[in-house]
């Protein structure tokens, strides 16, 4: 029998894989998330490639996908072109039974493409099912990583257009680069005066504006999301789980049913939600930690019950793409917890729409300190954790992966997990965030980004990733800027 998939409000009817992707999420508030998760054993896939394990992991999620589909779509995501290493994540030990998962082998240089390479395929075949020969319009707001992993995973698709707005001036100079010099037929990029907040507002904004919808509907026009709140970006990431912990069956650091933690620097919820769902697979995880930078939403509401965003201070941190109020994916997590109690989530969500937090109850809290440890680490302590990686075991790590890395330290005190290896999932090369790289290392930095990456290189980094080498020399194809208000303007033009 084929897993639909059902929202997590109860407001929805159940869709196939295809559906759900295509859908993205339901237009009333909801989320996706499959009917039952299926079961697996892992331990055969041992010392199989990353591409094996990815359709084994992907199969039973994708109900009415042939075979040979669901093998198009993963060969063609990860190869060699795609990602540098023909392993496309690697387990790297760094000491004191830690390891650092590198999520970030993929064009942009970030954990994001892992999923946003998979995606558009899926949604190529989705729309061949549903028998939609509407053009898809993506719409992505971005802090930064997002937009160009989707840039670089949705264009020149046939039947797919992609639209991205960033905060102008709140993004990095490379961030930005990376954006304005996308090619591809069907891309735009654009500046708006506003922070990231106001761009994701006005995004949901457009998703909500009806008359804009039935224009659009009008022109054989469909709006979708690339975000993490569409189950096609999400199930792709719980295969990294698997492949990593058979890295240490395969090294024989542990034998198979042996446990590992795993440590996930958090932003959105999406990448830790996919080893939660990787645990009740059936992979031998023992517990999450969810890592956070001074944006501790996540981190308060692990250890006190109470989500609460309401005058709550939005930090800019060295780790940007972990700057984040509101997880949307912890809308699935929270499903999970409450037994499937799709009346609880509505009331959650209506609680924080309304007041901005809601509390969950003593059991549920209970259940959820089972799976998840939170902490959260300020500047500091991720600049030092950089600096203490690199004298300890010559390893260089970016600022998301040391807020996670020093999470361990608070969790484990130093070398104490009993015995139990750690995995630090590193969501980001260290060329993408050279400046603060280089600070950890106590290394003064270049007078530009660009000045940065070249130290950096020459500090034990390794090879510059390709993401960001040659980023000046490349044409800018995107610079217009416009106010919030007029994103409607822009999106209506683009019909
Ligand atoms: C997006 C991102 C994160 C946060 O991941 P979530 O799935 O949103 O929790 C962390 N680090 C980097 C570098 C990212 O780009």
């Amino acid at each position: 029998m084929d897993i639909n998939y059902i929202s997590t409000r109860g407001n929805s009817e159940s869709l196939s894989f295809a559906g759900a992707v295509a859908e993205g999420m339901v237009s009333s508030g909801g989320l996706f998330v499959p009917e039952k998760i299926p079961r697996a054993d892992f331990s055969k896939l041992a010392g199989r490639s990353y591409q094996e394990i990815a359709i084994a992991v992907l199969t039973p999620f994708m109900g009415g996908f042939t075979p040979a589909e669901i093998a198009s779509c993963v060969n063609e995501a990860y190869m060699p072109e795609s990602f540098d290493i023909p392993e496309v994540v690697k387990t790297v030990p760094i000491g004191g039974n830690r390891y650092v998962l590198e999520l970030w082998h993929g064009p942009t240089a970030a954990f994001k493409d892992v999923a946003l390479q998979i995606m558009p395929r899926f949604m190529r075949f989705s729309k061949i099912k549903l028998d939609d020969d509407s053009r898809t319009l993506i719409l992505v707001a971005t802090s930064g990583d997002t937009g160009k992993a989707a840039l670089e995973g949705f264009k020149n698709r046939d039947g797919i257009s992609i639209a991205v707005f960033y905060p102008h001036g709140g993004v990095s100079e490379i961030q930005r680069l990376q954006m304005a010099t996308t090619d591809g037929n069907n891309t735009t990029v654009i500046a708006a005066r506003g922070n990231f907040d106001d761009c994701q507002s006005g995004v949901k904004a457009l998703f909500g504006d009806k008359a804009l919808r039935d224009k659009a509907t009008g022109r054989g026009v469909k709006f979708s999301s690339a975000n993490s709140i569409n189950w096609g970006r999400l199930c792709p990431q719980i295969v990294y789980y698997v492949k990593s912990y058979l890295d240490l069956v395969s090294t024989s650091v542990i034998s198979y049913g042996d446990d590992v933690d795993f440590c996930v620097p958090t932003g959105n919820f999406g990448n830790i939600l996919a080893g939660y769902y990787a645990k009740e697979m059936g992979l031998p995880i023992r517990r999450l930690i969810c890592a956070s930078n001074k944006n501790n939403v996540l981190t308060d509401f692990f250890n006190g019950g109470e989500y609460a965003v309401k005058d709550r201070e939005f930090h800019k941190t060295m780790s940007p793409s972990m700057d984040i109020l509101i997880s949307s994916n912890l809308e699935r997590f929270l499903f999970e917890m409450s037994g499937r109690d799709a009346g609880k989530v509505v009331d959650w969500y209506d609680s924080l729409a309304k007041r901005g937090r809601f509390s969950v109850d003593p059991d549920i809290m209970e259940k959820m300190r089972g799976l998840i440890e939170a902490r959260w680490v300020d500047e500091n302590e991720s600049l030092k954790t950089i600096g203490e990686v690199y004298r300890e075991s010559r390893y260089v790590m970016d600022t998301h992966t040391a807020v996670a890395a020093s999470a361990v330290n608070c969790v484990n005190g130093i070398n104490k997990s009993n015995g139990v290896p750690v995995i630090i999932a590193s969501t980001a090369s260290p060329y993408k965030f050279a400046p603060s790289v280089l600070a950890g290392l106590g290394i003064k930095g270049g007078g530009d980004e660009f000045e940065s990456i070249k130290i950096l290189s020459k500090s034990g980094a390794g090879q510059i990733h390709r993401a960001v080498d040659g980023l000046t020399s490349k044409k800018v194809l995107h610079d217009k800027v416009i106010d919030i208000k007029d994103m409607r303007d822009t999106v209506e033009g683009l019909l």
